[in-house]
């Protein structure tokens, strides 16, 4: 492996941060930043005193860095290397160099506040700007005054916006790693193509019949994408005149790809043969995947967004930044010179692109991390003045206040209650949280646990593609018992508990449709969950797997009492006058039932009067994915609790929250289709 640019720069490295509690380094991705810096500081003692921990945003590059490190250390990895993502730890006490999501660090916090068991904190990758990472900055900044003597801080970024990051950490050093990058010439289309998938497959055959060797990255925006992609290439490429080109290999990368598919884009072609690797935006500074020559960018990225006046999380497909633009064609430049063919014209790339993307904070919902801050009883800092790079909207942190106040996470003055604080100790959104709490009143804990864990691994459940099996989860293939058309979570219940009565057998997920991976990830974590549970019950709960399985409609009634509380916050009534339902406490609109859902009418052909929901999607119209039957006598509470809502008093009076400028937006291209999930690379 030839040698990485930031070895050249230990020396330099150590010293400043010898010198320093905070460094930051901003580096061409693949420099080294992810799998060196660990190391380098390994080398020079900082693992005598505590462990180097590395965070990444992504679940997939923290497995796969820590995989590459404890490679070229040559050590087992979860031994001296190890990597902790949710609901997967591979650590032993051994561990010294410890790579995990920037979610995992923060949940760690909580019980240890200082994070003394840390002698180094690396947050990588704070280009991608992720909620969780600009937390960890905001946190960070503070645990240096507590900690000055015995911590070292280092943020790594790709792109250069470290003055401002050098800002925000009282002007601390920036340390420059320059890549050894080659040229890249970048080849604009004249026009925007009708369609892309047909623009990337022309532009890739294009490549591949004229152009020397070398890889070719193609950048679309996300897995149905790339399938279809991935198997027009196929098509393609075997209908070429067998002789006329050298070999191809082609190879999807996506977040929720098995993860020994993942680990195939490291390993080097055979001679003579050209690899077409068809990527999300993880390839963009995520992973640095060796030898591309030739990048194809579309030019647009999806990206979750959630609505604070509305509750609604869409998944659009938005133009990339300027930044983004820059970034992918770097990958072109790495071995030797390359060509960036960027299907938009340049007009576009520069009046419509944004200089930089919008951070995760300004487009997320913020309840978790509310939540996390409140429980941190940082008495030195106001909560809603925290100290952030950039700060949220104010109608995003009101929203975040409303939700944990309806499920009793804080009260009327803003402050965290009991509940709150064991909320916050689950990995979990706080809505299932509320559930997995609620549930232990009423003893359908045992079944809580199953549904959360069902929804945790919701999209690696179904085999195939999305659209596909979202029409097989409305027509099952297991013979499930009466009480599924109360909703959705029942009906993940009984799929689990189906297989639970077929012993966990593999070829039953199989035989219905089911990955099984997916479900095994399932039990995991489930039994997870239970042991949380019982830790902070103390060993006092009872969550045997095999309980009594009381398949009866009291049995369900409790759950959705449960589900009821939990998603206070997602709540919907009936529309009489319209074929559908009103969101409440938000700003009132109308949604649909999602065509997926197995929600029941009645006999008489009535939907329930009140339903709650997991997710509230836009797509080609706002549907509730995820839903359950209610009552009103459980409804109740939450109307009166929204009555007597007060968000100025919430926010805890004096502390008025401050509008921030209007966060800029991108320009949309199409809402996501119809029945995909949302996916979740993260933690
Ligand atoms: P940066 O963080 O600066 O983007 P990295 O440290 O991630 O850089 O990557 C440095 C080099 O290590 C790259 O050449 C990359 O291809 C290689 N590398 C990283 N992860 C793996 C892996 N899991 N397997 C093989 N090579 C890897």
């Amino acid at each position: 492996m030839a040698r990485l640019p930031i070895l050249q720069f230990e020396e330099k490295i150590v010293e400043t941060v010898e010198q320093n509690p905070v460094v930051v380094v901003i580096g061409e991705t693949g420099s080294g930043k992810s799998t060196q810096l660990s190391q380098i500081l390994h080398r020079h003692g900082y693992t005598k005193s505590g462990i180097i921990v590395v965070t990444q945003p992504r679940r997939v590059a923290a497995v796969s860095v820590a995989r590459r490190v404890a490679q070229e250390l040559d050590v087992r990895l979860g031994e001296e290397v190890g990597y902790a993502i949710r609901f997967e730890d591979r650590t032993s006490e051994r561990t010294h160099i410890k790579y995990l999501t920037d979610g995992v660090l923060l949940r760690e916090s909580l019980s240890n506040p200082d994070l003394n068991q840390y002698s180094v904190i690396i947050l990588d990758e704070a280009h991608e700007r992720s909620l969780n990472t600009d937390v960890l900055m905001g946190l960070v900044k503070r645990l240096i005054k507590i900690r000055a003597s015995n911590l070292k801080i280092l943020i790594t970024s790709a792109t250069l916006d470290g003055e401002k990051v050098s800002k925000f950490f009282s002007n601390c050093p920036i340390l420059n790693v320059p890549g050894k990058l080659f040229p890249v010439e970048i080849l604009h289309s004249k026009d925007r193509p009708t369609s892309y998938l047909d623009s990337c497959l022309k532009t890739a055959i294009d490549i591949h019949v004229r152009e020397p060797e070398g890889d070719v990255l193609i950048f679309l925006t996300g897995q149905d994408d790339i399938e279809k992609l991935v198997s027009m290439l196929e098509d393609r490429i075997q209908s070429l005149q067998e002789g006329s080109c050298m070999d191809a290999i082609i190879l999807p990368l996506h977040g929720s790809l098995p993860p020994e598919m993942q680990v195939r884009v490291f390993s080097p072609p055979p001679p003579n043969c050209r690899r077409f690797i068809v990527s999300t935006n993880i390839a963009e500074t995520s992973l640095t995947v060796d030898g591309v020559v030739y990048v194809i960018d579309a030019g647009y990225v999806k990206q979750r967004q959630y609505n604070p006046s509305t509750g609604m999380y869409s998944l659009d497909v938005v133009q990339i930044s300027k930044v983004q633009a820059n970034q992918r064609a770097g990958r072109a430049g790495r071995t030797r010179p390359g060509k960036c063919y960027r299907l938009y014209p340049s007009k576009v790339y520069q009046d419509e692109f944004l200089d930089v993307s919008v951070p995760e904070i300004q487009r997320s919902s913020l309840a978790g991390s509310v939540l996390y801050l409140k429980s941190l009883d940082l008495t030195d800092i106001d909560i809603l003045k925290f100290d952030f790079l950039d700060p949220p909207s104010a109608e995003s942190l009101r929203d975040a206040l409303k939700q944990l106040y309806l499920i009793d996470a804080i009260d009327e003055s803003g402050s965290i209650t009991t509940f709150g604080r064991t909320m916050a100790e689950l990995p979990l959104e706080p809505s299932l949280s509320r559930t997995l709490m609620e549930a232990n009143e009423y003893g359908c804990l045992s079944q809580a646990l199953t549904v959360v864990a069902m929804l945790s691994a919701e999209t690696m459940l179904l085999q195939g593609r999305s659209k596909s099996t979202e029409k097989k989860r409305k027509h099952p293939s297991v013979d499930l018992p009466d009480g599924s058309g109360w909703g959705d979570h029942i009906q993940l219940l009984q799929i689990f508990e189906c297989w639970d009565d077929n012993n966990y057998n593999i070829n039953w997920c199989k035989d219905n449709d089911l990955q099984v991976r997916g479900m095994m990830f399932v039990k995991d974590v489930r039994k997870q969950l239970a042991q949380i549970m019982q830790k902070i019950a103390k060993g006092s709960l009872d969550v045997r797997t095999k309980q009594r399985r009381k398949e009866n409609r009291q049995d369900y009634r409790n759950l959705r009492k449960a589900l009821c509380v939990g998603y206070a916050n997602q709540l919907a009534e009936r529309m009489l006058r319209h074929n559908g339902y009103r969101t409440v406490g938000f700003k009132s609109q109308l949604v649909q039932v999602h065509p997926s859902s197995v929600l029941k009418a009645d006999e008489e052909g009535t939907l329930p009067d009140y339903v709650v929901y997991h997710e509230l999607i836009a797509t080609s119209r706002p549907y509730m994915r995820n839903v359950c039957a209610v009552e009103m006598a459980w409804v109740t509470p939450i109307l009166e609790k929204l009555e007597k809502l007060d968000t100025d008093k919430l926010s805890g009076g004096s502390a008025h929250i401050e509008e921030v400028a209007e966060i800029k937006q991108t320009e949309i291209l199409d809402k996501k289709v119809d029945g995909d999930a949302v996916p979740d690379d993260r933690e």
